[in-house]
Protein backbone atom coordinates (compact mmCIF):
# COMPACT_ATOMS: atom_id res chain seq x y z
CA UNK A 1 0.00 0.00 0.00
CA UNK A 2 1.22 3.61 -0.82
CA UNK A 3 0.77 6.09 2.38
CA UNK A 4 1.54 9.01 0.70
CA UNK A 5 -1.45 8.25 -1.49
CA UNK A 6 -3.73 7.15 1.86
CA UNK A 7 -2.44 10.66 3.42
CA UNK A 8 -3.18 12.46 0.22
CA UNK A 9 -6.65 11.00 -0.02
CA UNK A 10 -7.85 11.51 3.64
CA UNK A 11 -6.78 15.26 3.00
CA UNK A 12 -9.02 14.99 0.34
CA UNK A 13 -11.47 13.92 2.06
CA UNK A 14 -11.42 15.80 5.16
CA UNK A 15 -10.99 19.11 3.55
CA UNK A 16 -13.74 18.51 1.16
CA UNK A 17 -15.92 17.71 4.62
CA UNK A 18 -14.93 20.71 6.19
CA UNK A 19 -15.63 22.84 2.99
CA UNK A 20 -18.84 21.40 2.67
CA UNK A 21 -19.78 22.03 5.73
CA UNK A 22 -18.36 25.92 6.30
CA UNK A 23 -20.26 26.06 3.38
CA UNK A 24 -23.95 24.73 5.35
CA UNK A 25 -22.89 26.76 8.00
CA UNK A 26 -25.79 27.67 10.47
CA UNK A 27 -26.56 28.84 13.94
CA UNK A 28 -27.26 26.17 15.77
CA UNK A 29 -23.82 24.56 14.97
CA UNK A 30 -21.94 27.19 17.68
CA UNK A 31 -23.67 24.89 20.26
CA UNK A 32 -23.68 21.71 19.27
CA UNK A 33 -20.16 21.20 18.18
CA UNK A 34 -20.23 20.99 14.21
CA UNK A 35 -18.02 24.57 13.97
CA UNK A 36 -15.49 23.42 16.06
CA UNK A 37 -15.60 19.79 14.26
CA UNK A 38 -15.36 22.05 10.94
CA UNK A 39 -12.07 23.64 12.17
CA UNK A 40 -11.07 20.21 13.65
CA UNK A 41 -11.15 17.88 10.28
CA UNK A 42 -9.79 21.10 8.54
CA UNK A 43 -6.50 21.18 10.29
CA UNK A 44 -6.22 17.75 10.36
CA UNK A 45 -6.64 17.26 6.47
CA UNK A 46 -3.78 19.67 6.53
CA UNK A 47 -1.49 17.89 8.74
CA UNK A 48 -2.41 14.47 6.76
CA UNK A 49 -0.73 16.58 3.48
CA UNK A 50 2.38 17.76 5.28
CA UNK A 51 2.91 14.01 6.21
CA UNK A 52 2.75 12.90 3.02
CA UNK A 53 5.24 15.33 2.30
CA UNK A 54 7.75 13.68 4.12
CA UNK A 55 11.41 13.57 2.75
CA UNK A 56 10.11 15.78 0.62
CA UNK A 57 9.40 18.86 2.61
CA UNK A 58 11.67 20.32 5.10
CA UNK A 59 11.68 18.35 8.40
CA UNK A 60 10.31 21.35 10.17
CA UNK A 61 7.05 21.30 7.79
CA UNK A 62 6.47 17.82 7.63
CA UNK A 63 7.50 17.09 11.87
CA UNK A 64 6.53 20.43 13.39
CA UNK A 65 3.79 22.04 11.42
CA UNK A 66 2.29 18.65 10.83
CA UNK A 67 2.82 17.66 14.44
CA UNK A 68 0.97 20.90 15.30
CA UNK A 69 -1.78 21.10 12.85
CA UNK A 70 -2.45 17.50 14.28
CA UNK A 71 -2.51 18.27 17.97
CA UNK A 72 -5.34 20.89 17.06
CA UNK A 73 -7.04 19.04 15.40
CA UNK A 74 -7.25 16.31 18.05
CA UNK A 75 -8.20 19.45 20.65
CA UNK A 76 -10.70 20.80 18.25
CA UNK A 77 -12.33 17.70 18.07
CA UNK A 78 -12.48 16.98 21.62
CA UNK A 79 -13.71 20.13 22.29
CA UNK A 80 -16.78 19.92 19.55
CA UNK A 81 -17.18 16.53 21.55
CA UNK A 82 -18.06 17.99 24.77
CA UNK A 83 -19.72 21.12 23.19
CA UNK A 84 -21.87 18.45 21.35
CA UNK A 85 -22.66 16.76 24.65
CA UNK A 86 -22.80 20.28 27.23
CA UNK A 87 -19.64 19.75 28.78
CA UNK A 88 -17.34 21.14 29.84
CA UNK A 89 -13.63 21.89 29.24
CA UNK A 90 -10.41 23.62 29.55
CA UNK A 91 -8.04 25.36 27.15
CA UNK A 92 -5.51 25.40 28.87
CA UNK A 93 -4.19 21.27 29.21
CA UNK A 94 -5.58 21.03 25.27
CA UNK A 95 -2.94 23.89 24.82
CA UNK A 96 -0.16 22.19 26.95
CA UNK A 97 -0.55 18.83 24.98
CA UNK A 98 -0.51 20.24 21.53
CA UNK A 99 2.50 22.34 22.54
CA UNK A 100 4.40 18.81 23.54
CA UNK A 101 3.10 17.41 20.48
CA UNK A 102 4.67 19.99 18.76
CA UNK A 103 7.94 20.32 20.23
CA UNK A 104 8.50 16.74 19.86
CA UNK A 105 7.55 16.53 16.79
CA UNK A 106 10.29 19.10 15.35
CA UNK A 107 12.86 17.85 17.78
CA UNK A 108 12.55 14.33 16.12
CA UNK A 109 12.10 16.14 12.86
CA UNK A 110 11.67 13.96 9.59
CA UNK A 111 12.34 10.52 12.39
CA UNK A 112 8.64 9.62 12.76
CA UNK A 113 9.13 6.44 15.63
CA UNK A 114 9.85 8.93 18.32
CA UNK A 115 6.89 11.38 17.31
CA UNK A 116 4.14 8.56 16.71
CA UNK A 117 5.50 6.62 20.38
CA UNK A 118 4.74 10.05 21.93
CA UNK A 119 1.48 11.15 19.96
CA UNK A 120 0.61 7.51 20.34
CA UNK A 121 -0.12 8.24 24.53
CA UNK A 122 -1.05 11.64 24.69
CA UNK A 123 -3.99 11.08 21.70
CA UNK A 124 -4.95 7.92 23.13
CA UNK A 125 -5.75 8.84 26.45
CA UNK A 126 -7.48 11.85 24.37
CA UNK A 127 -9.61 9.26 22.37
CA UNK A 128 -10.14 6.85 25.69
CA UNK A 129 -11.88 10.11 26.93
CA UNK A 130 -13.99 10.49 24.32
CA UNK A 131 -15.20 7.53 24.20
CA UNK A 132 -15.86 7.57 27.65
CA UNK A 133 -18.30 10.62 27.60
CA UNK A 134 -19.96 9.80 24.17
CA UNK A 135 -20.78 6.16 25.42
CA UNK A 136 -21.75 7.55 29.05
CA UNK A 137 -24.05 10.49 27.73
CA UNK A 138 -25.65 8.67 24.61
CA UNK A 139 -28.97 8.59 26.14
CA UNK A 140 -30.71 12.02 28.01
CA UNK A 141 -34.18 12.14 28.37
CA UNK A 142 -37.29 9.89 27.20
CA UNK A 143 -36.89 7.08 24.38
CA UNK A 144 -37.85 8.71 21.15
CA UNK A 145 -37.40 7.22 17.31
CA UNK A 146 -34.71 10.47 16.96
CA UNK A 147 -33.16 9.80 20.61
CA UNK A 148 -32.86 6.25 19.81
CA UNK A 149 -31.26 6.71 16.78
CA UNK A 150 -28.86 9.24 18.37
CA UNK A 151 -28.15 6.89 21.04
CA UNK A 152 -26.74 4.02 18.22
CA UNK A 153 -24.83 6.40 15.96
CA UNK A 154 -23.35 8.18 19.38
CA UNK A 155 -22.70 4.08 20.51
CA UNK A 156 -20.56 3.72 17.21
CA UNK A 157 -18.99 6.96 17.28
CA UNK A 158 -17.86 5.92 20.65
CA UNK A 159 -17.10 2.56 19.84
CA UNK A 160 -14.60 3.78 17.07
CA UNK A 161 -12.92 6.02 19.82
CA UNK A 162 -12.42 3.60 21.95
CA UNK A 163 -10.75 1.05 19.05
CA UNK A 164 -8.11 4.45 18.06
CA UNK A 165 -7.52 4.89 21.63
CA UNK A 166 -6.39 1.33 22.58
CA UNK A 167 -4.73 0.83 18.90
CA UNK A 168 -2.77 4.12 18.88
CA UNK A 169 -0.92 3.30 22.48
CA UNK A 170 -0.68 -0.38 21.28
CA UNK A 171 1.11 0.90 18.66
CA UNK A 172 3.31 3.17 20.37
CA UNK A 173 4.14 0.39 22.85
CA UNK A 174 5.34 -1.71 20.33
CA UNK A 175 7.79 0.44 18.55
CA UNK A 176 8.65 1.74 21.96
CA UNK A 177 10.14 -1.92 23.04
CA UNK A 178 11.49 -1.94 19.70
CA UNK A 179 9.46 -5.31 19.28
CA UNK A 180 8.51 -3.98 15.47
CA UNK A 181 10.60 -2.29 12.78
CA UNK A 182 9.32 1.40 12.36
CA UNK A 183 7.15 1.24 9.41
CA UNK A 184 6.35 4.34 7.61
CA UNK A 185 6.03 5.64 3.89
CA UNK A 186 9.16 4.61 1.87
CA UNK A 187 9.84 2.22 4.19
CA UNK A 188 6.55 0.45 4.29
CA UNK A 189 7.07 -3.18 5.37
CA UNK A 190 3.31 -3.64 6.12
CA UNK A 191 3.01 -4.98 9.65
CA UNK A 192 1.03 -0.90 9.94
CA UNK A 193 -1.11 -1.26 6.84
CA UNK A 194 -4.00 -2.46 9.00
CA UNK A 195 -4.04 0.48 11.43
CA UNK A 196 -3.52 3.05 9.19
CA UNK A 197 -6.56 1.16 6.82
CA UNK A 198 -8.90 1.31 10.68
CA UNK A 199 -7.68 5.58 10.55
CA UNK A 200 -9.12 6.20 7.19
CA UNK A 201 -12.69 4.03 8.50
CA UNK A 202 -12.34 5.64 12.00
CA UNK A 203 -12.63 9.11 10.18
CA UNK A 204 -15.05 8.32 7.78
CA UNK A 205 -17.17 6.88 11.27
CA UNK A 206 -16.75 9.75 13.14
CA UNK A 207 -17.04 12.57 10.21
CA UNK A 208 -20.20 10.85 9.27
CA UNK A 209 -21.50 10.02 12.53
CA UNK A 210 -20.62 13.33 14.48
CA UNK A 211 -22.74 14.81 11.30
CA UNK A 212 -26.10 12.24 11.89
CA UNK A 213 -25.67 12.94 15.95
CA UNK A 214 -26.07 16.82 14.75
CA UNK A 215 -29.03 15.88 12.40
CA UNK A 216 -30.46 14.12 15.13
CA UNK A 217 -30.32 16.67 17.66
CA UNK A 218 -31.88 19.14 15.37
CA UNK A 219 -34.66 16.72 14.89
CA UNK A 220 -35.03 16.10 18.28
CA UNK A 221 -35.56 20.07 19.20
CA UNK A 222 -37.65 20.64 16.02
CA UNK A 223 -39.90 17.82 17.29
CA UNK A 224 -39.53 19.24 20.67
CA UNK A 225 -40.30 22.47 19.59
CA UNK A 226 -43.35 21.49 17.68
CA UNK A 227 -44.86 19.93 20.78
CA UNK A 228 -44.79 22.33 23.63
CA UNK A 229 -47.10 25.37 23.91
CA UNK A 230 -44.37 28.37 23.70
CA UNK A 231 -46.33 30.65 26.30
CA UNK A 232 -46.66 28.28 28.57
CA UNK A 233 -44.21 25.43 28.42
CA UNK A 234 -47.27 22.36 28.76
CA UNK A 235 -47.19 19.91 25.90
CA UNK A 236 -49.57 21.95 23.21
CA UNK A 237 -52.89 20.54 20.99
CA UNK A 238 -50.64 18.69 18.57
CA UNK A 239 -49.25 16.23 21.13
CA UNK A 240 -52.61 16.49 23.00
CA UNK A 241 -54.07 14.67 19.89
CA UNK A 242 -50.71 12.77 19.16
CA UNK A 243 -51.03 11.01 23.09
CA UNK A 244 -54.79 10.63 22.71
CA UNK A 245 -54.22 8.76 19.63
CA UNK A 246 -51.93 6.61 21.53
CA UNK A 247 -54.68 6.44 24.91
CA UNK A 248 -57.40 5.21 23.00
CA UNK A 249 -55.34 2.26 21.07
CA UNK A 250 -53.70 1.46 24.43
CA UNK A 251 -56.95 1.56 26.19
CA UNK A 252 -59.33 -0.84 23.17
CA UNK A 253 -56.11 -3.22 23.65
CA UNK A 254 -55.92 -3.45 27.06
CA UNK A 255 -59.71 -2.64 28.19
CA UNK A 256 -58.05 -0.13 30.76
CA UNK A 257 -59.53 3.00 31.04
CA UNK A 258 -58.40 6.98 31.68
CA UNK A 259 -59.75 10.13 32.15
CA UNK A 260 -60.16 13.30 30.44
CA UNK A 261 -60.51 16.18 32.06
CA UNK A 262 -61.11 19.83 30.41
CA UNK A 263 -60.55 22.48 32.58
CA UNK A 264 -61.23 26.11 31.70
CA UNK A 265 -59.89 29.11 33.91
CA UNK A 266 -62.80 31.50 35.28
CA UNK A 267 -63.20 34.93 34.45
CA UNK A 268 -60.41 35.42 32.61
CA UNK A 269 -61.54 37.67 30.11
CA UNK A 270 -62.04 40.04 32.91
CA UNK A 271 -58.93 38.96 34.45
CA UNK A 272 -57.28 40.65 31.10
CA UNK A 273 -59.60 43.43 31.20
CA UNK A 274 -58.45 44.52 34.22
CA UNK A 275 -54.99 43.80 34.32
CA UNK A 276 -53.51 43.87 30.79
CA UNK A 277 -53.16 40.91 28.48
CA UNK A 278 -49.39 40.85 29.47
CA UNK A 279 -50.21 40.38 33.11
CA UNK A 280 -52.68 37.76 31.94
CA UNK A 281 -50.07 36.06 30.11
CA UNK A 282 -48.03 35.90 33.24
CA UNK A 283 -51.40 34.53 35.15
CA UNK A 284 -51.66 31.39 32.53
CA UNK A 285 -47.80 30.77 32.86
CA UNK A 286 -48.37 30.83 36.56
CA UNK A 287 -51.60 28.76 35.90
CA UNK A 288 -49.85 26.18 34.13
CA UNK A 289 -47.01 25.93 36.43
CA UNK A 290 -49.08 24.75 39.39
CA UNK A 291 -50.90 22.35 36.82
CA UNK A 292 -47.78 20.89 36.18
CA UNK A 293 -46.59 20.61 39.61
CA UNK A 294 -49.87 19.00 40.86
CA UNK A 295 -50.49 16.39 38.46
CA UNK A 296 -50.85 12.82 39.61
CA UNK A 297 -47.82 10.53 38.51
CA UNK A 298 -49.37 9.24 35.24
CA UNK A 299 -50.94 12.32 34.56
CA UNK A 300 -50.20 14.80 31.63
CA UNK A 301 -51.36 18.41 30.64
CA UNK A 302 -51.44 20.58 28.16
CA UNK A 303 -52.66 23.47 26.72
CA UNK A 304 -55.79 23.06 25.02
CA UNK A 305 -56.02 26.37 23.65
CA UNK A 306 -56.14 30.08 25.24
CA UNK A 307 -57.30 29.48 28.65
CA UNK A 308 -58.10 26.08 28.33
CA UNK A 309 -56.22 23.54 29.06
CA UNK A 310 -56.72 19.18 29.42
CA UNK A 311 -55.02 16.39 31.31
CA UNK A 312 -55.25 12.86 30.67
CA UNK A 313 -54.54 10.61 33.54
CA UNK A 314 -55.09 7.01 34.28
CA UNK A 315 -58.49 6.58 35.74
CA UNK A 316 -60.32 2.89 36.65
CA UNK A 317 -63.50 4.10 37.10
CA UNK A 318 -65.71 7.74 37.48
CA UNK A 319 -65.32 7.86 41.15
CA UNK A 320 -61.86 7.86 40.66
CA UNK A 321 -61.75 10.08 38.12
CA UNK A 322 -64.08 12.50 40.08
CA UNK A 323 -61.69 12.26 43.49
CA UNK A 324 -58.74 13.16 41.17
CA UNK A 325 -60.32 15.94 39.30
CA UNK A 326 -62.05 17.81 42.57
CA UNK A 327 -58.56 17.36 44.09
CA UNK A 328 -56.97 19.30 40.95
CA UNK A 329 -59.38 22.14 40.98
CA UNK A 330 -58.95 22.38 45.03
CA UNK A 331 -55.32 23.10 44.64
CA UNK A 332 -55.79 25.19 41.17
CA UNK A 333 -58.48 27.69 43.16
CA UNK A 334 -56.50 29.85 45.18
CA UNK A 335 -57.54 32.54 47.89
CA UNK A 336 -60.94 33.77 46.23
CA UNK A 337 -60.85 37.13 48.44
CA UNK A 338 -57.09 37.72 47.95
CA UNK A 339 -56.98 41.63 46.33
CA UNK A 340 -53.71 40.77 44.44
CA UNK A 341 -54.01 39.76 40.85
CA UNK A 342 -54.34 35.99 40.19
CA UNK A 343 -56.05 33.35 38.72
CA UNK A 344 -59.01 32.65 41.37
CA UNK A 345 -60.24 29.07 40.05
CA UNK A 346 -61.13 26.91 36.98
CA UNK A 347 -63.72 24.81 35.96
CA UNK A 348 -63.14 21.27 35.46
CA UNK A 349 -65.31 18.52 33.21
CA UNK A 350 -64.91 15.17 33.32
CA UNK A 351 -65.02 12.24 31.03
CA UNK A 352 -64.23 8.56 31.55
CA UNK A 353 -63.03 6.57 28.35
CA UNK A 354 -65.45 3.49 27.54
CA UNK A 355 -65.29 1.09 25.33
CA UNK A 356 -66.15 2.07 21.56
CA UNK A 357 -64.70 5.84 22.21
CA UNK A 358 -63.60 7.88 19.43
CA UNK A 359 -61.56 11.15 20.16
CA UNK A 360 -64.52 13.06 19.24
CA UNK A 361 -66.98 11.77 21.51
CA UNK A 362 -64.58 11.21 24.46
CA UNK A 363 -64.21 15.73 24.19
CA UNK A 364 -67.69 16.08 23.60
CA UNK A 365 -68.52 14.67 26.55
CA UNK A 366 -65.68 16.35 28.99
CA UNK A 367 -67.01 19.70 27.02
CA UNK A 368 -70.57 19.08 28.16
CA UNK A 369 -69.47 18.20 31.69
CA UNK A 370 -67.43 21.34 31.69
CA UNK A 371 -70.23 23.62 30.56
CA UNK A 372 -72.40 22.47 33.21
CA UNK A 373 -69.75 22.96 35.68
CA UNK A 374 -69.47 26.65 34.41
CA UNK A 375 -73.41 27.14 34.39
CA UNK A 376 -73.38 24.94 37.89
CA UNK A 377 -71.51 28.44 39.12
CA UNK A 378 -67.87 27.72 38.09
CA UNK A 379 -65.29 26.48 40.00
CA UNK A 380 -66.43 23.15 40.46
CA UNK A 381 -65.92 19.70 38.67
CA UNK A 382 -69.25 17.55 36.98
CA UNK A 383 -68.66 13.97 35.12
CA UNK A 384 -70.34 13.49 32.36
CA UNK A 385 -71.30 9.69 31.57
P1 LIG B 1 -65.65 31.72 31.73
O1 LIG B 1 -65.59 31.72 33.22
O2 LIG B 1 -67.04 31.55 31.24
O3 LIG B 1 -64.73 30.74 31.15
O4 LIG B 1 -65.21 33.18 31.30
P2 LIG B 1 -63.90 33.60 30.57
O5 LIG B 1 -63.80 35.06 30.63
O6 LIG B 1 -62.75 32.84 31.15
O7 LIG B 1 -64.13 33.04 29.12
P3 LIG B 1 -64.08 33.74 27.72
O8 LIG B 1 -64.11 32.63 26.71
O9 LIG B 1 -65.15 34.81 27.63
O10 LIG B 1 -62.69 34.48 27.65
C1 LIG B 1 -61.50 33.82 27.56
C2 LIG B 1 -60.42 34.85 27.58
O11 LIG B 1 -59.15 34.26 27.57
C3 LIG B 1 -60.48 35.77 26.40
C4 LIG B 1 -59.05 35.91 25.94
O12 LIG B 1 -58.64 37.25 25.88
C5 LIG B 1 -58.26 35.21 27.03
N1 LIG B 1 -57.07 34.54 26.47
C6 LIG B 1 -57.05 33.47 25.66
N2 LIG B 1 -55.75 33.17 25.36
C7 LIG B 1 -54.99 34.08 25.99
C8 LIG B 1 -53.58 34.31 26.07
O13 LIG B 1 -52.75 33.59 25.50
N3 LIG B 1 -53.13 35.35 26.82
C9 LIG B 1 -54.03 36.18 27.47
N4 LIG B 1 -53.53 37.17 28.19
N5 LIG B 1 -55.34 35.99 27.41
C10 LIG B 1 -55.83 34.96 26.69
MG1 LIG C 1 -62.76 29.21 27.53
MG1 LIG D 1 -62.71 30.73 30.87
Amino acid sequence: MDLRTLFLAQTALLVTIAVMLWLARGVADEANGLRCWTWGIAAEGLAYSLLAGAGHLPAWLSGGVANALGALSVALLFVAIRQFLGLRWRWLPLFLMGLAVTVVGTAFGGRYVGATIFNGFVYGLLQLLNAHVLWRLRRSGASTQASDGLARVQGLVALAHLLMGLVLPARALLLALGAARPDYLDLSSGWQQPVFVFSFVYLVICCLGFLLMCKMRAEQVVRELALTDGLTGLANRRALDEDMTQALNAATQSGRSFAVLMIDIDHFKAFNDQHGHRAGDAALRQFAARLRMQLPAQGRAYRYGGEEFTVMLAAADATQALAQAEALRAVLATDLASPEPGVRSASIGVALWQPGDHADRLFGRADRALYRAKAGGRNRVELQA
